[in-house]
């Protein structure tokens, strides 16, 4: 295995689709039409910079599957993007998609550019430029294909988009549900920005309820004191690392590109978040120690290694040298299929992708149904809430004889806001999945890892919509 090529990324994909199908009773041809995208944009245009030279760019859209509508995926703004890999990626959201019960078909977008380097004003040429190519195309639209933020893009490109698409579209009613991860003042969803490093954490608490699991792993239940390795402190790096520090965890090391830190009570995420924003890079951090390069974060031994940065960074080059015992990918295929398979026999328990960095499309959810309802959620129910708590708390003081005090009765009676709900509704969501895809896990016997699992749950979902639409003659 060693001595071939490693599977790219999209392979990857198709290699666990594959073997997923083995164990799976489905036709061979809608297998098929499962896998493959089914419509790939891929654009050239110009834009102009201030220097008045006009540069052309590379994007793409690629739409994996039209099995629910719209279809929905982030934009990812990197100068490394390829055809191939928006494709992988978008496979990944249908999956995704059905594995949280969020019904859409799985989209992504890429723009090859690279958003530290570029001006912002040529960042939001590009953007506007890109989102007008895709409604010439039909390409976005609260009904059609619904993109969000990736790698290099967050609400304020998602702004330029709203904006661009509503200047084509005015007056369109539901016009402001044609893109997530908005600023909420621009019809986003409060809890959205934190959403996918919130359910990377929800997902690890899950995981660690389970006895018989982490027993075999020779670790005990529970978050306190679980020392985590996280790779990138972008928008679901910090947001993971922020929360699993909330749960008691020790992040004792945090890997960028620019190198790695590393301290073994470990580290405040805020005040390493601070450091970098400050002086443009995580190392010098007072109190840490600077690691010889950054990939060697990876290889440090821990309870949990979350990598949060991009595709392929444990690969058959450093597979042998990983010494975590759960790695949680909140990036997209951070571990190639043939380390994960390495990985699997050594007992390495992989929290898959398109599980645990899935807290970030069902906000997306929620942030589309705002769109489309047009009300804040809570905004009808809180205050009736409230008024009804306050009465709750009169009657519990007349039963008792006891007076709360004014601190206590503000907590007995506080109806949510729009953020609590939103995180109820990204906690229950990510519970339920864990427990569907661990059954899976748990009847394959040893058979297969949780990612063949995930794929298992996510195709047979997919697969039953197709039967029972019935395949167009
Ligand atoms: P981001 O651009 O906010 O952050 C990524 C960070 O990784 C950056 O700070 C970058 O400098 C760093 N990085 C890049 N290469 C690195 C390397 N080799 N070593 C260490 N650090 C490196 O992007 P993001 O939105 O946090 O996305 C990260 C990953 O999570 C991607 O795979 C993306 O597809 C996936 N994801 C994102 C979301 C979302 O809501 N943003 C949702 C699901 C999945």
């Amino acid at each position: 295995m060693s001595e071939k090529k490693e599977l790219s990324f999209f392979e990857g994909v198709g290699y666990y689709t594959d073997k997923a199908s083995k164990f799976i009773n489905m036709e061979e041809g809608l297998l098929e039409q499962i896998k493959v995208c089914n419509n790939v944009l891929r654009l050239k245009f110009p834009v102009k910079g201030n220097d008045g030279k006009v540069r052309v760019f590379e994007a793409y859209r690629v739409q994996h599957s039209h099995h629910r509508m719209p279809t929905k995926g982030g934009i990812r703004y990197s100068e490394h993007i390829d055809q191939e890999e928006v494709m992988a990626l978008a496979s990944l959201m249908t999956y995704k998609c059905a594995l949280v019960d969020v019904p859409f078909g799985g989209a992504k977008g890429g723009i090859k550019i690279d958003s530290k380097k570029e001006s912002v004003d040529i960042l939001e040429k590009v953007t506007r430029r890109y989102a007008s190519e895709l409604i010439k195309k039909n390409f976005i639209g609260p009904g059609l294909d619904v993109p969000a933020p990736d790698y290099g893009s967050g609400e304020r490109e998602m702004a330029w988009i709203v904006d661009t698409y509503m200047a084509f579209n005015n007056g369109e009613l539901d016009g402001l549900g044609c893109v997530t991860g908005k600023p909420v003042s621009l019809g986003g969803v409060a809890g959205r920005t934190a959403a996918t490093g919130r359910g990377v954490s929800y997902a690890l608490k899950e995981v660690f309820s389970f006895e018989d699991d982490m027993k075999a792993l020779g670790l005990t239940t529970g978050l306190e004191g679980k020392t985590v390795v996280v790779q990138g402190l972008g928008n679901v790096g910090y947001y993971s690392a922020l929360f699993m520090q909330q749960y008691g965890c020790k992040v004792v090391s945090i890997a960028e590109y620019e190198g790695a830190i590393f301290n073994e009570n470990g580290l405040d995420i805020e005040s390493v978040f601070q450091h970098r924003k400050a002086t443009g890079s995580i190392l010098n951090f007072a109190g840490a120690t600077n690691l010889a390069k950054s990939s060697d974060a990876l290889e440090l031994p821990c309870d949990i290694l979350i990598p949060a940065a991009l595709e392929n960074q444990i690969t058959m080059a450093n597979v042998e040298n990983i010494k975590a015992k759960v790695i949680g990918e909140a990036a997209n295929g951070p571990v190639s299929a043939e380390a994960s398979e390495i990985l699997f026999k050594k007992g390495v328990l992989i929290i898959p992708d398109m599980y645990i960095n899935a807290g970030g499309v069902t906000v997306s959810y929620f942030e589309w149904l705002k769109n489309l309802s047009h009300v804040r959620f809570g905004r009808m129910q809180k205050k009736h809430e409230e008024d009804h708590n306050l009465e709750l708390a009169n009657l519990l003081e007349k039963m008792t004889g006891k007076k709360m005090d004014d601190l206590e009765r503000k907590l007995f009676a506080k109806g949510p806001e729009e953020v609590d709900l939103v995180n109820s509704g990204l906690a229950d969501t990510m519970a339920k999945a864990y427990v569907t895809i661990r059954q899976q896990w748990k009847e394959g016997n040893g058979q297969y890892d949780m990612r063949t699992a995930a794929f298992i749950v996510a195709l047979n979902k997919v697969g039953s919509d197709y039967e029972q639409m019935g395949i167009w003659p």
